[in-house]
């Protein structure tokens, strides 16, 4: 079995890596070739922590595994990331345990690379304005990914708590844009593009803040009840996702289709649009909005480049087991 430790990840896998596996694996899932296994996500009762499993099998590539871990919420005053995560990939043909692989970076950077991938191929080719609302640990590996799709020429970010906008302000200065700190309403109507990554409960954007033509892509809901824009928002636009069933169930789509405004017939899966079987956006008018859940096989698919690439330069630690 072979263990590759997360403080090794930074060098094995770069964001572009990561983004082309997800973009492969996603193109593989709306081919049905690949699938996710129902999600298991709990409140264990103690320091209220939630701890969640996620798998799946992508059957072209032979890749089977799951992702642990979950969010403690206590562990930023341990100097410790509140997301924690491990990978196990095993043997898809004898079901032995082939890897174990620290998840944490790997976890920000599939992230990263989900909303990138909607940028890519929903938002305007001509959106200079990018729009961030959350400014918490994922924040800035959103930012940096989604800077590689498009010319943006400026950031404008709102945060709950505004003075960790700072973080946002830093990547945006090491790009040489310009950052702006924004109410909610001139961050509608400015941005052509808006990443939301936040842990609110509670819509933050209302429908009329947002523009025609604005591409969202909205990360942070990635459990039930947890909610970033106005419902309404998801009834005016076309609703993509990684998979509809984790978007119905514990991603921001829930609030629509729960509320009768969106069905789940019309929410359609990113990969049909990777793989050219649905056009993706069809007007410059139309608001597109990526509802990223974060499935397994994202996962599954960035630590398979980083096993891959640690028994290629010698990094991997290889046990009995
Ligand atoms: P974090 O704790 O570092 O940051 C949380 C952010 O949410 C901060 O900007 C905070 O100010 C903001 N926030 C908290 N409560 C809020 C409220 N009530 N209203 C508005 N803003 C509020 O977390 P993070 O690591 O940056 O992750 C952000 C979110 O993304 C989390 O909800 C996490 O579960 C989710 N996430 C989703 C995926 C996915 O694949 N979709 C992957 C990783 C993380």
């Amino acid at each position: 079995m072979i263990i590759v430790p997360e403080r090794e990840i930074a060098r094995l896998v770069s964001a572009v890596d990561c983004f082309a596996a997800v973009e492969r694996v996603f193109a593989s899932m709306a081919k049905k070739s690949a699938s996710n296994l129902p999600v298991v996500r709990e409140a264990i009762g103690h320091v209220d922590a939630i701890y969640g499993v996620k798998s799946g099998i992508d059957r072209g590539g032979l890749v089977l595994g799951l992702k642990s871990g979950g969010f403690w919420p206590n562990n930023a005053s341990r100097g410790l990331t509140n997301h924690q995560s491990t990978i196990m990939l095993f043997n898809a043909d004898t079901g032995e345990c082939r890897a174990v692989v620290g998840a944490n970076l790997l976890t920000a950077l599939r992230t990263a690379a989900a909303s990138a991938i909607s940028i890519k191929y929903l938002s305007r080719p001509d959106s200079k304005v990018l729009g961030i609302v959350g400014a918490g640990h994922q924040s800035t590996f959103q930012l940096k990914a989604a800077l590689q799709q498009r010319a943006f020429e400026k950031v404008v970010g709102w945060n709950i708590v505004p003075q960790d906008l700072v973080r946002l302000e830093a990547v945006a200065a090491e790009h040489g844009l310009p950052f702006e700190r924004v109410d909610l309403d001139t961050l509608g109507a400015q941005a052509d593009v808006i990443i939301t990554i936040t842990s609110s409960f509670d819509p933050i954007l209302r429908a009329g803040q947002v523009r025609p033509g604005t591409h969202l892509a909205c990360m942070g809901t990635d459990t039930k009840g947890k909610q970033e824009v106005d419902a309404r928002l998801l009834a005016n636009a076309t609703v993509f996702t990684d998979e509809i069933a984790q978007a119905v169930t514990i991603g921001e789509t829930q609030h629509a289709v729960a509320e009768g405004l969106v069905d789940a017939s019309a929410i359609i899966e990113i990969g049909a649009v990777i793989n050219g079987d649905h056009p993706g956006r069809v007007s410059a008018e139309e608001i597109t909005l990526f509802d990223g859940t974060g499935v397994a096989l994202q996962d599954l698919a960035v630590a398979s480049v980083a096993v891959e690439r640690a028994v290629a330069t010698g990094v991997a630690t290889t046990v009995d087991f």
